[in-house]
């Protein structure tokens, strides 16, 4: 079992910023309203994830690690129509495969917090306020040929930092940190109430602070819809031809996705715009019926498959063909 676990790995954990995205999709599932994310050499000596959210109960952390342990969905019709970041039970055991894993938790109605060693299963009584904390020490330790193809910390820390803004964009209404070597290296505070449905203006603020003021200046809000298929966001056209190639962002259904079908709408839609080096800027939201959209196509989650795709294509054109076309300010 610690061989198929290490195989699962694989597909889910490539780099410490694979075990940042599932780690802070954990902590938004468990509804937190701050998350802290803590880093040693880019993330391959420490990983630490800290939430508010509802904790783990003592008697469900063992299971927690367990492959295929999922608290989420209960049944294969639900896959339909899940709502929540994981569901698929993998992440926990893979990492803790694959690292040195610790649980630290507590639920609102726990006299204390319990520490759960993944290694050794043992569990003690532990000091925390209700929220989880996640540990993942040493990562690949075990693996060495993985561990080589870890680059250099900063790229790491690179990796970690765009793992983080892709979540930090779908949520204003959490508060994101991040620490490395303890310092404080990044820092997006929530920009709506907990649980709130951002407006434009809780998603612009929250995108300059990730993106910077630049983002805001040179786009221009996206609304548009299609049937039952909504598309927001901004998108726009940098003044300049400086080097913007990592501000293109999509989510289905709040998940963030890297689509082909998505990719190129946006590639046919600026085809006429864009002149010499410029890139593209955009950060898109669609909303679509779960039905009509698969999300477990891949372990990493990131790749969906829509039923109709032509209709996604057309939509996604023609949001960002009705901004372009927009005069500017
Ligand atoms: P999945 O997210 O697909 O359910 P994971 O392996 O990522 O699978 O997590 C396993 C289970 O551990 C989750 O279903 C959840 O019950 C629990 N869990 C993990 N992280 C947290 C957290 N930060 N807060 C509360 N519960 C958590
Ligand atoms: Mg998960």
């Amino acid at each position: 079992d610690e061989l198929i676990s290490q195989i699962a790995a694989g597909e889910v954990v490539e780099r410490p910023a694979s075990v940042v995205r599932e780690l802070v999709d954990n902590a938004l599932d468990a509804g937190a309203t701050q998350v802290t994310v803590r880093l040693l050499a880019g993330g391959v000596r420490l990983i630490a994830v800290e939430d508010d959210g509802c904790g783990i109960a003592e008697q469900e952390l063992t299971l927690a690690l367990r492959r295929h342990a999922t608290s989420k969905i209960a049944s294969l019709d639900e896959l339909e129509s899940v709502a929540t970041m994981g569901f698929r039970g993998e992440a926990l055991a893979a990492i803790a495969s694959v690292s040195e894993l610790s649980l630290l938790s507590r639920t609102a109605t726990a006299s204390a917090a319990c520490l759960l060693d993944a290694r050794s299963g043992e569990l003690r009584p532990a000091a925390r306020a209700v929220g989880t904390t996640v540990q993942v020490k040493e990562l690949f330790f075990s693996t060495p040929a993985r561990r080589k193809f870890l680059k250099s910390d900063a790229t790491e820390l690179a990796h970690c930092v765009q793992a983080l803004r892709r979540h930090a964009l779908a949520r204003p209404d959490v508060g994101f940190a991040l620490w490395h070597e303890g310092r404080l290296a990044q820092q997006w505070r929530a920009t709506c109430a907990p649980g709130q449905e951002p407006g434009d203006d809780a998603l612009a603020r929250r995108m300059a602070d990730v993106l910077g003021e630049d983002f805001i200046t040179e786009s221009l809000t996206v609304h548009h819809q299609a049937g039952p298929l909504v598309i927001t966001g901004r998108a726009g056209l940098p003044s300049s031809a400086r080097s913007r190639a990592d501000q293109q962002y999509s989510y289905v259904n709040g998940r963030y996705v890297r689509d082909k079908v998505l990719q190129h709408a946006a590639r046919a839609a600026y085809e006429d715009v864009l002149h010499g080096q410029r890139q593209p800027i955009w950060v898109l939201y669609l909303r679509i019926d779960p039905a009509r959209v698969d999300v477990n196509v891949h372990p990493t989650k990131i790749e969906v498959r829509f039923r109709d795709s032509r209709e996604v294509h057309q939509a996604t054109l023609h949001a960002l063909q009705q901004v372009l076309a927009a005069p500017r300010a």
